[in-house]
């Protein structure tokens, strides 16, 4: 491996992040690993010592702005940088406008949009102190797209859209070297869709995601593609679906 570079992940207790964990310690960079299950964590960094990887971890809700700037700062107690953010803890509890669940829509703003936010909010000035850094934010094929019962996840993932491309120009306006990339990903194995609250919408996806998605490895291959790139050099936003999922 050329550069070893320091890499923080949120939402990284299972299925995404999980496995860009595992992908990026197995090239030799070290994760940081936040999200609020710490068995899973410990198992995680555990995994990944195990064959000689390093990695650290921290309890961390992305709905807190101190915890996540918190995460950071374990990053660089740990580790003296931060070279890579991904902004990836997300959920997604598809509903009907009209059963107004009140309860997952706010999980879905507080932790899909705030959540970002708050990682952009605490790696950004770390970033421009280094002259140096790349923000990559979990998006979704729903930031293009909205679909029946899907009104509140794509309303959280167009606006995650939406702050990466506003995010992408002022960096680049401001000339910091901080690269940005948005990831739209289709169906991808996780646990997700155990996470839905309606049981009838559950099972639904659950039988299009037993068909049709991809495993987790394959959005830790683009991110490590991404991180790869030449200094000068941006990939910016990859949608990435299984072959035959429509939309
Ligand atoms: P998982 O349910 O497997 O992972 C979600 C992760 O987010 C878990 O590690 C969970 O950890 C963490 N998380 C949830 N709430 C919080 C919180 N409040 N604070 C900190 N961490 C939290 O799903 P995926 O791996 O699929 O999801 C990862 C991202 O990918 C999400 O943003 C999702 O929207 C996006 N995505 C997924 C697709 C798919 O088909 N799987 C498709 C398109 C996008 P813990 O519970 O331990 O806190």
């Amino acid at each position: 491996m050329e550069e070893k570079k320091v890499i923080v992940i949120t939402g990284a207790s299972s299925g995404i992040g999980e496995a860009i964990a595992k992908e990026l310690a197995s090239q030799g960079h070290p994760v940081v690993l936040g999200a609020r299950r710490t068995d899973k964590l410990a198992q995680i960094k555990n995994e990944v010592e195990a064959t000689g990887g390093q990695a650290a971890y921290r309890q961390v809700d992305v709905t807190s702005l101190e915890e996540v700037q918190a995460l950071a700062q374990t990053a660089l107690t740990e580790f003296g940088r931060i070279d890579v953010w991904i902004n990836n803890a997300g959920l997604m509890p598809h509903s009907l406008l009209i059963d107004a669940k009140v309860d997952d829509w706010n999980r879905m703003i507080d932790v899909n949009l705030r959540g970002t936010l708050y990682g952009i909010a605490a790696a950004q000035p770390i970033f421009h102190e280094q002259n140096t850094g790349h923000l990559i934010n979990l998006g979704s094929v729903a930031s293009l797209y909205s679909h029946v019962g899907g009104a509140v996840y794509s309303a959280t993932k167009w606006g995650v859209k939406a702050i990466s491309e506003s995010l992408r120009e002022e960096e680049a306006q401001a000339g910091h070297n901080v690269r940005v990339t948005t990831i739209y990903p289709g169906a991808v194995q996780s646990e997700l869709v155990s996470h839905m609250t309606d049981p009838a919408r559950r099972e639904a996806s659950q039988q299009f995601y037993d068909q049709f998605a991809i495993p987790a490895e394959r959005i830790a291959t683009i991110v490590s593609q991404a991180i790869a790139m030449p200094a000068d050099t941006a990939l910016n936003d990859i949608v990435v679906r299984p072959i035959n999922q429509v939309q």
